[in-house]
């Protein structure tokens, strides 16, 4: 129910316009985001990678109805890349990219272009994209995107979310040599028709999909902080024999950091996912909808005066 309310708020631009101008501290946005510009995604990047973790770098925004905002973001993307390789942070760096930032929405060849550039970058900085996946009405969308890119940039990797019920069909399908696959449970309001609505068929499809990819040819990204997925993934690798380099834990900045510090000192490879920007509104709501404590947190510091 809060989840649901959470979830509508995030699309709503009367609240996102309220919310956004509250006096709200910067620590709250900054537990999950790490500031608004190239040099704070270059700080926070250096600070996880001297503590032997890896990153993956999200510019946020998404949903973008105009096309010079779409170019922007690509163009930062592009100039991220740059400084990564310059600062010596690529390949341990890469970066996320949602295509509904690049204008999927109004023009699915454009957004296709722009990513091609991005993925250009990102090969000439030694490193990779993972297109993110968004809500289910453009799974297949990006999926086909996903395959043109592959064709050229055969190490950009896909994001497949455990609540479809298409997804272990598309394990199956990207189960296969040198296929970059972050499976997570998915974070959007999504019908009955297409996704599973109970926390345990989630997890169960969750841990089916996971033996698919950790069973297949590809590189699985196992991108969870649930204690209970963590250790069944530690359970597969030894499983199917999978040595350290053969697949990763992914975590979001913020939440759980002691675990993946664990993970790492286990000699397990671990990569945050990092967002930056100024458009958090979106980003945010999600994580606020995926747990009540996070929404005390919040309230406490929009409410609060310092
Ligand atoms: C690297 C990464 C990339 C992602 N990319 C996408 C994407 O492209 N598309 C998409 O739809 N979604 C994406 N997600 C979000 C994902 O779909 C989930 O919404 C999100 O990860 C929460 O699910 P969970 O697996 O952590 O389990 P949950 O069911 O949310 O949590 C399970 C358990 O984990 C523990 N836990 C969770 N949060 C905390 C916390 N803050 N502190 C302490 N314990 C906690 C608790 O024990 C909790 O019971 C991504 C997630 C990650 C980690």
């Amino acid at each position: 129910m809060l989840r649901s309310l959470i979830l509508a708020a995030s699309r709503s631009p009367r609240i996102s316009r309220l919310i956004e101008t509250a006096p709200i501290s910067r620590d709250v946005v900054r537990r999950f985001v790490a500031g608004t510009a190239t040099e704070d995604a270059l700080r926070c990047t250096r600070e996880l990678v001297d503590q032997g973790l890896r990153v993956t770098l999200d510019y946020l925004g998404e949903d973008t109805l105009r096309p010079e905002q779409a170019t922007a973001t690509a163009e930062e993307y592009v100039r991220l890349l740059g400084e990564l390789d310059e600062a010596g942070l690529s390949p341990a760096a890469e970066v996320s990219v949602k295509l509904s930032a690049l204008g999927q929405v109004f023009d699915e060849e454009m957004a296709a272009e722009h990513a091609r550039a991005i993925c250009g970058a990102a090969a000439a900085a030694g490193t990779t994209v993972t297109l993110d996946m968004e809500d289910h009405t453009t799974t297949d969308s990006t999926l086909e995107i996903l395959a043109k890119l592959r064709q050229d940039y055969p190490r950009t990797g896909a994001v497949l979310q455990a609540y479809l019920r298409r997804t272990e069909a598309d394990c199956r399908e990207l189960a296969i040599e040198g296929s970059r696959v972050r499976l997570c449970k998915g974070a959007y309001k999504e019908p009955e028709s297409v996704a599973f609505q109970s926390k345990l068929d989630v997890d169960k499809s969750y841990v089916r999909s996971l033996n698919i990819l950790m069973s297949g040819r590809g590189y699985p990204m196992i991108a969870t902080h649930d204690p209970r997925l963590i250790a069944i993934g530690e359970d597969r690798a030894k499983w199917f024999r999978r040595q350290a380099g053969e697949f990763e834990f992914q975590m979001l900045y913020g939440v759980r950091p002691e675990e993946q510090r664990r993970l790492a000192a286990d000699g397990y490879q671990v990569r945050v996912y990092v967002p930056y920007g100024t458009e958090w509104y979106g980003y945010l709501m999600r994580r606020l909808a995926e747990r009540p404590a996070n929404v005390v947190f919040f309230a406490r510091a929009v409410t609060s005066k310092k």
